[in-house]
């Protein structure tokens, strides 16, 4: 059983899964930049977003080949 949301977790959640669905659709169509190898932060009070460069370790069996 799902917590009930909020109004406010539900719409940012929805900002979520809108910028989720455009990354999937930008890596099967080759388009754009994706943010692959990157985090994205999002503060929904300020509308601000920040991309952080991710390190890909060696030794990791999923990242190191990517
Ligand atoms: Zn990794």
């Amino acid at each position: 059983m799902l917590p009930e949301l909020t109004a406010q977790e539900r719409a940012v959640s929805a900002m979520a899964a809108n910028i989720a669905v455009l990354e999937g659709i930008k890596v099967l169509a080759g388009l754009g930049e994706t943010l692959a190898g990157t985090l994205l932060t999002y503060d929904a009070l300020t509308m601000s977003f920040m991309k952080v460069p991710l390190a890909r370790r060696p030794d990791c069996p999923i990242c190191r080949d990517v």
